[in-house]
C-alpha cells in the first residue's frame, strides 16, 4: 500500500471548506487527499458562470481571516465581487499555500464505507481509485448539487440548455435568441438583466416570485481597502461573535412598536445600504411576528410597484406566498427594471403551470412558447444533496441516506452519530446558511483540525456523537426553528424545493456568535457529547 493508497484524512470538495482544511491538516502534519469533482478548485465559484454572478456578501467579510498576510495582500475591487474575482481569489489561495499537489481533481467520490475493525474510511472514487483514510471531512458544500425542475421532456428540446450552477467555462451569449429562464431565485435574479440585455427576446418563467433589494454595488476606492485592511484585525474578532458572520449591531425596536412614518424611514434607510437583510434586521421582530413582517413585505411591494412601469407585472413579482426573509432574500442590479424593456415578458406559473417540454420549446396549460436556449435557474438539493450522492455506511452497513430519510440528524451540524471520524463542514442544524458562510466555514474546519490534534495528543483512533447528544440538538434546532417564521415557507431553507424530500428546517438559527460558544464548550468539556475510542481498545457497538 502506497502512501497515496492510505492516508491519514481524505477531503471531499476543493471549495472554501476543502482548501482550507487541507491547509490545516497539513499543518498538524497529516497525510491527506482531497478529491474534486471539478477540474480546479473554488467549488461555487468554480460552477456557478452565469452572466451576472456575484457574491452579495461584502467582498472584505466574505474571505478568509486565518491569514494576515493574504489579507494584506489581496485587494478586492468591488463591494460585491464577481464570480471570476472570488474564483481568481481562491485560486491565489490554493497556489499561495501551495496546495494544489494534494488535489486530485475531475474525480468524484462514490462512496465512502467505514471498517471498524480497521478504525478507518474506504473511499472510492468514479475513476476506480480506492484510498483508506482515518478521519474523511466532508467539505462538498451546502449549495453544490444543482437540481432540474421536475417537468418531463427536457431531452426532447433541440436547442441550447444552461444551469446556471453547471455553466460552461467558454462565454456564452444570447445575442438575437429567443430565450427562455425558468426560476427567479437568487440565480435567476442575476442573471436575467444580464440576457436580457443580448436576447432578442426573454421570457421568464416565474414559480414563487422572490424579495429583492438593489445591491447598490460600486467599485472599491483604495482608501476603502486600506481602511479595511488596517481594521481587519477588530473586524475578524467582531465577525466571528455576531449573529449573521457579519458584524452588525441587532435591532431592538418591534416593527409596530414605532409611528408608521418612522418605520418607514427606517426601511428606506435598510433599503439604500443594499443588503440581503436589509430589510429583515430593521426591526427584531420581522422573522417572528407576521403582522411585522407584513410591515416590511409591503414596503419591498412598494418598491417593485414604483420601479416596473406594467401595474400587472408589477403585481406578479410581487411575493405574497411567503413571508420576507423566510426564503434566502436576493440583492440584484437592475431586476426589476428589466421588465420595464420591450423584448421581455414574465410568465406566471402558478396560474399557467409548465407541462413538458417539447422538441421547440416548453407548454404550459395555457399555451406552447418557441426558443432557442433554456436556462435553468432552478436551484439546488441544499444541504443534504451532495452528502446523500454519496454512498456514505457508517458502523453495521447504516447508510447515511438512510438515517437522514426523514431528515439529517446530526450532532453540531457537523458529526453523525453511527458516523465515526466522519466530519461534515457547514453540514445540516449548523448555522452554514444563514450565516456568512465564509465565517461559518473557517469555524467548522478549525473546530475539525483541533478535535483531530485532540484525539493524536490523547490516543484517541475515533470518535463519535452519541445519539442522545445527538437528538438533543436535532431537537434544540427544530425549536428554535420553530420559533420564527422560517417553517412557513416553501423554500430550500426546509427541503420544499425537492420533491419527495422531508421537511425539516436545516440550518441552525441560533446565531454565529452563540454556536461558536456551544462547539467550543464541547471541545473544552473533552468533547461532552461524543465517545472517543482509545487506540487499540474495540469501538463501542
Ligand atoms: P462548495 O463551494 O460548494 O464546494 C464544494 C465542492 O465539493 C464542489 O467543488 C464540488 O464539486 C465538490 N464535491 C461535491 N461532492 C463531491 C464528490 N462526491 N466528490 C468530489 N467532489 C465533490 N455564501 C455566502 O456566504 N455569501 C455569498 O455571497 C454567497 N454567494 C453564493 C452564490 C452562489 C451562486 C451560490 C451557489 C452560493 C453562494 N453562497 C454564498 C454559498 C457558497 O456555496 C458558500 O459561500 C461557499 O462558497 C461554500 O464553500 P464550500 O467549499 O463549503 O462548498
Ligand atoms: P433557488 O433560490 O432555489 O431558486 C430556484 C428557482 O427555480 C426558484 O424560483 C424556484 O421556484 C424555481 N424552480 C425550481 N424548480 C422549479 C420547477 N420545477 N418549475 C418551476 N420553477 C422551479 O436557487 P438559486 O437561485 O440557484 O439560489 C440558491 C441559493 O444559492 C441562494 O438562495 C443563495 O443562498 C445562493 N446564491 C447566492 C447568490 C448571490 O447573490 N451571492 C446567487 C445565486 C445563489 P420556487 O421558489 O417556487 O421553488
Amino acid at each position: 500500500m502506497t502512501e497515496r493508497d492510505s492516508v491519514d484524512a481524505v477531503i471531499v470538495g476543493a471549495g472554501f471548506s476543502g482548501l482550507y482544511q487541507l491547509y490545516r491538516l497539513r499543518e498538524l502534519g497529516l497525510t491527506t487527499r482531497v478529491f474534486e469533482a471539478g477540474d480546479g478548485v473554488g467549488g461555487t465559484w468554480y460552477w456557478n458562470r452565469y452572466p451576472g454572478a456575484r457574491c452579495d456578501i461584502q467582498s472584505l467579510s466574505y474571505s478568509y481571516s486565518f491569514s494576515p498576510e493574504l489579507e494584506q495582500e489581496w485587494d478586492w475591487t468591488e463591494k460585491y465581487p464577481t464570480q471570476p474575482e472570488v474564483l481568481r481569489y481562491l485560486n491565489h489561495v490554493a497556489e499561495r499555500f501551495d496546495l494544489l499537489p494534494h488535489i486530485t481533481f475531475s474525480t468524484r467520490v462514490v462512496s465512502a464505507h467505514w471498517d471498524d475493525n480497521a478504525r478507518c474510511w474506504a473511499v472510492s472514487t468514479d475513476s476506480g481509485e480506492s484510498v483508506t483514510a482515518q478521519f474523511v471531512i466532508m467539505a462538498t458544500g451546502a449549495l453544490s448539487a444543482p437540481k432540474l425542475p421536475e417537468i418531463p421532456g427536457i431531452e426532447r428540446f433541440r436547442g441550447r440548455t444552461h444551469h446556471t450552477a453547471r455553466w460552461g467555462k467558454d462565454e456564452v451569449r444570447f445575442d438575437g435568441l429567443r430565450v427562455a429562464v425558468i426560476g427567479t431565485g437568487s440565480s435567476g435574479i442575476q442573471t436575467i438583466p444580464l440576457i436580457a440585455e443580448q436576447a432578442a427576446d426573454l421570457t421568464v418563467f416565474q414559480r414563487t416570485a422572490n424579495f429583492s433589494t438593489p445591491a447598490g454595488n460600486r467599485p472599491l476606492g483604495p482608501a476603502e481597502v486600506a481602511e479595511m485592511k488596517s481594521s481587519y484585525p477588530a473586524w475578524r474578532a467582531a465577525q466571528r461573535t455576531s449573529f449573521s458572520g457579519v458584524p452588525a449591531e441587532l435591532p431592538t425596536q418591534l416593527a409596530l412598536s414605532v409611528p408608521e412614518a418612522e418605520r418607514e424611514a427606517t426601511y428606506e434607510a435598510g433599503w439604500a445600504k443594499g443588503e440581503i437583510v436589509s430589510l429583515v434586521s430593521c426591526f427584531a421582530d420581522i422573522l417572528f411576528d407576521p403582522a411585522a413582517n407584513e410591515t416590511a413585505a409591503e414596503f419591498a411591494r412598494a418598491k417593485i410597484r414604483a420601479v416596473v412601469d406594467d401595474p400587472d407585472v408589477a403585481e406578479m413579482l410581487s411575493p405574497r406566498s411567503h413571508p420576507i426573509g423566510t426564503k434566502r432574500p436576493c440583492l440584484d442590479t437592475g431586476y426589476y427594471e428589466t421588465f420595464n424593456r420591450p423584448n421581455v415578458h414574465l410568465v406566471d406559473l402558478r396560474e399557467t403551470p409548465i407541462v413538458e417540454f417539447t422538441n421547440a420549446g416548453l407548454r404550459t396549460t395555457d399555451a406552447e412558447y418557441d426558443f432557442e436556449a433554456i436556462v435553468f435557474a432552478t436551484g439546488f438539493d441544499a444541504m443534504t444533496g451532495a452528502l446523500n450522492a454519496i454512498d456514505i455506511r457508517g458502523r453495521d452497513d447504516l447508510a447515511l441516506a438512510d438515517e437522514w430519510h426523514a431528515g439529517p440528524r446530526t450532532y453540531l451540524g457537523i458529526a453523525v452519530a453511527g458516523f465515526p471520524n466522519l466530519f461534515t463542514i457547514t453540514g445540516p442544524l449548523s448555522p452554514s446558511v444563514l450565516s456568512n458562510m465564509v465565517v461559518s466555514i473557517e469555524q467548522h474546519v478549525e473546530w475539525v483540525a483541533e478535535c483531530i490534534a485532540f484525539m493524536r495528543a490523547h490516543g484517541y483512533s475515533a470518535i463519535e456523537p452519541t445519539a442522545e447528544a445527538e437528538a438533543q440538538w436535532v431537537q434544540h434546532v427544530a425549536e428554535l426553528g420553530a420559533l420564527t417564521l422560517f417553517p412557513t415557507a416553501d423554500s430550500w431553507y426546509t427541503g420544499a424545493n425537492v420533491p419527495g424530500k422531508a421537511r425539516v428546517f436545516l440550518p441552525y438559527f441560533g446565531g454565529v456568535g452563540t454556536y461558536r460558544q456551544t462547539c467550543d464548550d464541547v471541545a473544552a468539556g473533552g468533547y461532552q457529547g461524543f465517545t472517543l475510542t482509545p487506540a487499540g481498545q474495540p469501538a463501542p457497538a
